[in-house]
């Protein structure tokens, strides 16, 4: 790229966000150099979003700027973790100021919701991609984790859960579930971080994690590393208005517990603490629902209302793998 066009970028990128008192040198330098707090713990998480492998390349750019820090953001809620920075790497067919303009101000308004200041960046030119990470703090002993989880575990998730992936369908030309795209194409390419009720749940809840690859996959992740079983009752999981229709017009429950993107947390909580886990819950102004319970064992098992499991992954669906 042509000088001017760094000098472009940088007129869009080196204020991103909100201004922090504890950023000591932001863009414009070789390094950030950061103050965290003390005796804070500082959470890193790094994500790629490649064009034509996570995101469509026509995809509004404004929703491609908020998505890319928000599946990092997800990342710091799934542990408990109060978000502070980000860094920005940017890799472009071509420097477009629309497209800047539009992806800056997507990334940048979700940025100042979270408190995040974009402290650094890096850009190139190449097949569109887009690679953002993030930093944040948890107290050392306040935190969710992946390996926390027991038997007799409660098993909890946010929001609702397979409105993405029916949106996804819908994007690809599903024919079922293209009529409710206008619904959710939203939940798709614009997700909330539950920073909130990760920040609420630290410290009650023992494991945490968010739901990006779908609930079997992810759940699955936090029963390997606890050495545990799941077991999802699949009538207690949380769904929106538009993929209740859809599974009462065809079944398809293949969508909501395996395709990824609701960006909803997963939690497991001590059935001891259930009552101080639900009255952290009443401080959101967000759904949480009991789905199941950890069990001795390993793997994730769903049950449909009578009890008896459901084999996904015999039923051949997988219109949603990559
Ligand atoms: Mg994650």
């Amino acid at each position: 790229m042509a000088l001017s066009e760094f000098n472009l970028i940088e007129h869009y990128f080196s204020r991103l966000g909100c201004q922090r008192e504890d950023t000591v040198l932001a863009v414009g330098d070789d390094c950030a150099l950061l103050k965290p707090p003390p005796g804070k713990l500082l959470a890193v998480s790094v994500d790629t979003l490649v064009a034509g492998v996570h995101f469509f390349a026509d995809t509004d750019p404004e929703n491609l700027g908020h998505k890319s820090l928000a599946v990092n953001l997800s990342d710091l809620a799934a542990m408990g973790a109060e978000p502070a920075w980000a860094t920005l790497a940017l890799t472009l067919p071509q420097s477009d100021p629309d497209w800047l303009s539009a992806f800056s101000r997507g990334f940048s308004a979700l940025a100042i919701e979270h408190n995040v200041q974009l402290v650094g960046g890096d850009t190139t030119q190449g097949p569109l991609s887009v690679t953002v990470q993030v930093q944040g703090f948890v107290q050392p002993d306040r935190y969710l984790s992946r390996a926390a989880a027991r038997p007799g575990d409660l098993i909890y998730a946010t929001g609702s859960l397979g409105d993405a992936g029916l949106a996804l369908a819908g994007l690809r030309g599903q024919a079922s579930a293209v009529g409710y795209l206008d619904k959710l194409q939203s939940r798709l390419e614009r997700p909330e971080p539950r920073i909130a009720a990760g920040q609420a749940f630290a410290g009650i809840a023992g494991c945490g994690i968010d739901i990006s690859d779908g609930l079997l996959a992810d759940l699955g992740h936090i029963c390997a590393a606890s050495g545990a079983a799941a077991r999802v009752e699949l009538d207690r999981i949380p769904l929106s208005a538009a993929v209740r229709a859809y599974i009462a017009e065809t079944g398809d429950w293949q969508t909501v517990v395996s395709s990824g993107d609701d960006y909803e947390l997963c939690v497991t909580v001590p059935e001891l603490l259930k009552t101080r886990f639900e009255e952290a819950v009443r401080s959101l102004d967000l759904a949480v629902s009991l789905i199941g319970r950890i069990e001795p064992g390993a793997g994730v098992c769903c049950v449909d209302g009578h009890g008896n499991p459901v084999d996904f992954t015999a039923k051949g669906y997988d219109h949603f793998q990559s």
